[in-house]
Protein backbone atom coordinates (compact mmCIF):
# COMPACT_ATOMS: atom_id res chain seq x y z
CA UNK A 1 0.00 0.00 0.00
CA UNK A 2 2.67 2.77 1.05
CA UNK A 3 4.79 1.70 -2.04
CA UNK A 4 1.92 2.20 -4.26
CA UNK A 5 0.99 5.34 -2.73
CA UNK A 6 4.43 6.56 -3.37
CA UNK A 7 4.54 5.75 -6.70
CA UNK A 8 0.83 7.59 -7.44
CA UNK A 9 2.68 11.08 -5.49
CA UNK A 10 5.65 10.80 -7.29
CA UNK A 11 3.46 10.41 -10.49
CA UNK A 12 1.39 13.43 -9.46
CA UNK A 13 4.39 15.60 -8.92
CA UNK A 14 5.99 14.85 -12.34
CA UNK A 15 2.63 15.76 -14.52
CA UNK A 16 2.71 18.76 -12.26
CA UNK A 17 6.32 19.81 -12.83
CA UNK A 18 5.93 18.54 -16.33
CA UNK A 19 2.59 21.34 -16.54
CA UNK A 20 4.39 24.12 -15.04
CA UNK A 21 7.08 23.61 -17.63
CA UNK A 22 9.69 22.84 -14.91
CA UNK A 23 10.91 20.11 -16.59
CA UNK A 24 11.50 21.99 -20.12
CA UNK A 25 13.44 24.85 -21.30
CA UNK A 26 12.21 27.95 -23.71
CA UNK A 27 14.28 25.84 -26.47
CA UNK A 28 12.20 22.51 -26.40
CA UNK A 29 9.27 24.25 -28.44
CA UNK A 30 10.88 26.00 -30.87
CA UNK A 31 10.85 24.92 -34.50
CA UNK A 32 13.34 25.95 -36.90
CA UNK A 33 12.41 23.82 -39.99
CA UNK A 34 11.47 23.45 -42.20
CA UNK A 35 11.80 27.25 -42.97
CA UNK A 36 8.84 29.17 -44.69
CA UNK A 37 9.38 30.10 -48.31
CA UNK A 38 10.61 33.73 -48.46
CA UNK A 39 7.97 35.29 -50.55
CA UNK A 40 8.10 39.23 -51.34
CA UNK A 41 4.70 41.21 -50.70
CA UNK A 42 3.53 43.37 -53.30
CA UNK A 43 4.46 47.13 -53.08
CA UNK A 44 0.97 48.28 -52.00
CA UNK A 45 -2.42 46.59 -50.80
CA UNK A 46 -3.41 43.97 -53.39
CA UNK A 47 -0.65 44.30 -55.59
CA UNK A 48 0.99 40.49 -57.01
CA UNK A 49 3.23 39.20 -54.21
CA UNK A 50 6.05 37.38 -55.93
CA UNK A 51 5.04 33.61 -56.62
CA UNK A 52 1.65 34.74 -57.69
CA UNK A 53 0.84 34.22 -61.75
CA UNK A 54 -0.58 37.19 -62.63
CA UNK A 55 -4.03 36.45 -64.58
CA UNK A 56 -4.11 39.97 -66.11
CA UNK A 57 -1.76 42.99 -65.67
CA UNK A 58 -3.64 45.24 -67.35
CA UNK A 59 -1.96 44.74 -70.66
CA UNK A 60 -3.75 41.12 -72.15
CA UNK A 61 -5.45 38.40 -72.40
CA UNK A 62 -3.02 35.85 -73.09
CA UNK A 63 -3.77 34.04 -70.19
CA UNK A 64 -7.33 34.05 -71.09
CA UNK A 65 -9.44 31.90 -73.47
CA UNK A 66 -13.18 31.71 -74.13
CA UNK A 67 -14.86 29.17 -72.54
CA UNK A 68 -17.06 27.84 -75.34
CA UNK A 69 -14.20 26.93 -77.71
CA UNK A 70 -11.35 28.32 -76.16
CA UNK A 71 -10.83 31.02 -78.82
CA UNK A 72 -9.34 33.96 -77.78
CA UNK A 73 -10.92 35.51 -75.08
CA UNK A 74 -13.01 38.26 -76.55
CA UNK A 75 -13.54 40.53 -74.20
CA UNK A 76 -12.38 44.51 -74.32
CA UNK A 77 -9.03 45.60 -72.82
CA UNK A 78 -8.24 49.30 -72.71
CA UNK A 79 -6.40 51.82 -70.05
CA UNK A 80 -5.19 48.66 -67.97
CA UNK A 81 -8.99 48.08 -67.51
CA UNK A 82 -10.77 44.65 -68.57
CA UNK A 83 -14.23 45.01 -69.46
CA UNK A 84 -17.06 42.50 -69.98
CA UNK A 85 -18.00 41.76 -73.46
CA UNK A 86 -21.50 40.09 -72.90
CA UNK A 87 -21.54 39.00 -77.22
CA UNK A 88 -18.44 36.67 -76.90
CA UNK A 89 -19.60 35.17 -73.41
CA UNK A 90 -17.48 33.58 -70.50
CA UNK A 91 -13.94 32.95 -70.87
CA UNK A 92 -11.54 31.78 -68.41
CA UNK A 93 -7.85 30.31 -67.60
CA UNK A 94 -5.98 28.79 -70.06
CA UNK A 95 -3.99 27.09 -67.16
CA UNK A 96 -5.88 24.70 -64.12
CA UNK A 97 -5.91 25.02 -60.83
CA UNK A 98 -6.41 22.80 -57.61
CA UNK A 99 -6.81 24.90 -54.66
CA UNK A 100 -5.42 28.60 -54.05
CA UNK A 101 -5.84 32.07 -53.04
CA UNK A 102 -7.11 34.45 -55.44
CA UNK A 103 -6.95 38.48 -55.98
CA UNK A 104 -9.41 40.41 -58.22
CA UNK A 105 -10.33 43.76 -58.40
CA UNK A 106 -13.91 44.85 -59.71
CA UNK A 107 -15.91 47.68 -60.59
CA UNK A 108 -19.42 48.33 -61.60
CA UNK A 109 -19.58 51.67 -63.58
CA UNK A 110 -20.99 54.90 -61.94
CA UNK A 111 -23.96 54.92 -64.55
CA UNK A 112 -25.21 51.50 -64.16
CA UNK A 113 -29.11 51.27 -64.70
CA UNK A 114 -31.54 48.00 -63.50
CA UNK A 115 -32.39 46.42 -60.72
CA UNK A 116 -31.81 42.70 -58.47
CA UNK A 117 -30.11 40.64 -60.58
CA UNK A 118 -29.98 42.72 -64.05
CA UNK A 119 -27.86 45.33 -62.91
CA UNK A 120 -23.81 44.81 -63.03
CA UNK A 121 -24.03 41.18 -62.87
CA UNK A 122 -21.23 39.02 -63.94
CA UNK A 123 -19.20 35.87 -61.50
CA UNK A 124 -16.43 34.84 -60.38
CA UNK A 125 -16.40 30.88 -61.20
CA UNK A 126 -13.74 29.29 -58.50
CA UNK A 127 -13.71 26.37 -61.03
CA UNK A 128 -15.01 26.19 -64.43
CA UNK A 129 -16.63 22.67 -64.67
CA UNK A 130 -17.87 22.54 -68.63
CA UNK A 131 -19.14 25.07 -70.51
CA UNK A 132 -21.97 28.11 -69.98
CA UNK A 133 -22.11 28.83 -66.06
CA UNK A 134 -20.75 25.13 -64.80
CA UNK A 135 -18.57 25.79 -61.65
CA UNK A 136 -18.90 27.21 -58.28
CA UNK A 137 -20.12 30.75 -58.30
CA UNK A 138 -19.19 34.14 -55.96
CA UNK A 139 -21.71 36.33 -57.13
CA UNK A 140 -20.59 39.94 -58.69
CA UNK A 141 -23.29 42.19 -58.54
CA UNK A 142 -24.35 45.49 -58.03
CA UNK A 143 -25.25 45.52 -54.49
CA UNK A 144 -25.10 48.60 -53.64
CA UNK A 145 -28.95 49.54 -52.38
CA UNK A 146 -29.77 46.94 -54.84
CA UNK A 147 -32.14 44.52 -53.10
CA UNK A 148 -32.26 41.08 -54.24
CA UNK A 149 -32.38 37.54 -52.83
CA UNK A 150 -29.66 37.52 -50.17
CA UNK A 151 -28.28 34.16 -51.65
CA UNK A 152 -28.02 36.09 -54.45
CA UNK A 153 -26.31 39.05 -54.00
CA UNK A 154 -22.49 40.48 -54.65
CA UNK A 155 -20.37 37.80 -52.38
CA UNK A 156 -23.03 35.45 -51.76
CA UNK A 157 -21.86 31.54 -52.59
CA UNK A 158 -24.66 32.08 -55.30
CA UNK A 159 -27.62 30.42 -54.23
CA UNK A 160 -25.83 28.63 -51.28
CA UNK A 161 -24.79 30.98 -48.60
CA UNK A 162 -25.48 35.05 -48.71
CA UNK A 163 -22.33 36.94 -47.33
CA UNK A 164 -22.05 37.52 -43.69
CA UNK A 165 -22.12 41.18 -44.69
CA UNK A 166 -22.95 43.61 -47.89
CA UNK A 167 -19.32 45.27 -47.99
CA UNK A 168 -20.38 46.73 -51.32
CA UNK A 169 -18.72 50.22 -52.34
CA UNK A 170 -21.22 52.22 -54.62
CA UNK A 171 -21.43 52.16 -58.21
CA UNK A 172 -18.33 53.46 -60.26
CA UNK A 173 -15.67 52.72 -57.13
CA UNK A 174 -13.18 49.41 -57.23
CA UNK A 175 -13.92 46.66 -55.21
CA UNK A 176 -11.89 43.89 -54.46
CA UNK A 177 -12.71 40.10 -53.86
CA UNK A 178 -9.85 37.90 -52.14
CA UNK A 179 -10.74 34.66 -52.22
CA UNK A 180 -9.50 30.95 -50.34
CA UNK A 181 -10.54 28.05 -52.72
CA UNK A 182 -9.87 24.42 -50.89
CA UNK A 183 -11.14 22.67 -53.60
CA UNK A 184 -13.69 19.53 -53.61
CA UNK A 185 -11.37 16.06 -53.49
CA UNK A 186 -13.16 12.90 -55.48
CA UNK A 187 -12.11 9.09 -55.27
CA UNK A 188 -10.87 7.06 -58.16
CA UNK A 189 -14.86 5.94 -58.44
CA UNK A 190 -15.89 9.48 -58.45
CA UNK A 191 -17.50 9.51 -54.76
CA UNK A 192 -17.09 12.81 -52.97
CA UNK A 193 -14.14 12.35 -50.50
CA UNK A 194 -13.87 16.24 -49.10
CA UNK A 195 -16.55 18.94 -50.09
CA UNK A 196 -14.68 22.36 -51.40
CA UNK A 197 -14.55 25.03 -48.82
CA UNK A 198 -14.62 28.99 -49.44
CA UNK A 199 -13.30 31.70 -47.76
CA UNK A 200 -13.91 35.07 -49.08
CA UNK A 201 -13.20 39.03 -47.93
CA UNK A 202 -15.04 41.52 -49.90
CA UNK A 203 -12.89 44.70 -49.61
CA UNK A 204 -11.34 43.47 -46.69
CA UNK A 205 -14.52 42.65 -44.76
CA UNK A 206 -15.25 38.76 -44.03
CA UNK A 207 -17.99 37.46 -45.73
CA UNK A 208 -17.59 33.82 -46.26
CA UNK A 209 -16.07 31.83 -43.31
CA UNK A 210 -14.57 28.57 -44.73
CA UNK A 211 -17.99 28.03 -45.98
CA UNK A 212 -18.28 24.35 -46.58
CA UNK A 213 -19.73 23.70 -50.57
CA UNK A 214 -23.20 21.48 -50.82
CA UNK A 215 -21.88 21.47 -54.66
CA UNK A 216 -21.67 23.24 -58.34
CA UNK A 217 -24.07 25.85 -58.37
CA UNK A 218 -27.36 25.65 -59.84
CA UNK A 219 -29.70 28.24 -60.97
CA UNK A 220 -32.55 25.66 -60.42
CA UNK A 221 -33.04 23.36 -57.44
CA UNK A 222 -30.30 21.68 -55.05
CA UNK A 223 -26.67 21.84 -55.61
CA UNK A 224 -24.87 18.82 -56.61
CA UNK A 225 -21.42 17.39 -56.95
CA UNK A 226 -19.74 16.20 -59.91
CA UNK A 227 -16.20 14.60 -59.95
CA UNK A 228 -13.65 16.79 -61.07
CA UNK A 229 -9.78 17.66 -61.74
CA UNK A 230 -7.92 20.58 -61.31
CA UNK A 231 -10.10 23.28 -63.21
CA UNK A 232 -9.98 26.75 -65.18
CA UNK A 233 -11.35 29.92 -63.22
CA UNK A 234 -13.99 31.37 -65.00
CA UNK A 235 -15.55 34.63 -65.49
CA UNK A 236 -19.33 35.57 -65.85
CA UNK A 237 -20.64 37.37 -69.24
CA UNK A 238 -23.93 37.65 -67.24
CA UNK A 239 -27.01 38.26 -70.08
CA UNK A 240 -28.55 41.12 -68.39
CA UNK A 241 -29.20 44.04 -70.36
CA UNK A 242 -27.14 46.86 -68.01
CA UNK A 243 -23.44 48.34 -68.67
CA UNK A 244 -20.93 45.88 -68.10
CA UNK A 245 -18.69 45.67 -65.58
CA UNK A 246 -15.19 45.72 -65.32
CA UNK A 247 -11.65 44.10 -63.72
CA UNK A 248 -8.32 44.59 -63.34
CA UNK A 249 -5.53 42.95 -61.18
CA UNK A 250 -5.90 39.67 -60.97
CA UNK A 251 -4.05 37.22 -59.49
CA UNK A 252 -3.76 33.63 -58.16
CA UNK A 253 -1.14 31.82 -56.00
CA UNK A 254 -1.76 28.02 -56.39
CA UNK A 255 -1.75 26.62 -52.47
CA UNK A 256 -0.57 22.66 -51.16
CA UNK A 257 -3.53 21.08 -50.30
CA UNK A 258 -4.72 21.59 -47.14
CA UNK A 259 -3.93 18.47 -44.50
MG1 LIG B 1 -23.64 36.07 -61.75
Amino acid sequence: MTIRFAALTALAALSVGTACGAQMLPKDTEVWTPEPPVVAPGAQAGAAPSDALVLFDGTDLSQWVATKDKSPAGWTVEGGVLTVNKAAGNIETKQSFGDYQLHIEWRVPATITGEGQARGNSGLFLASTGGGDAGYEIQILDSYQNPTYVNGQAASLYKQRPPLANAMRKPGEWQTYDVIWRAPVFGADGALVKPARVTLLHNGVLVQDNVELTGETVFIGKPKYKPHGRSPIKLQAHRDPSEPISFRNIWVRELAPAG
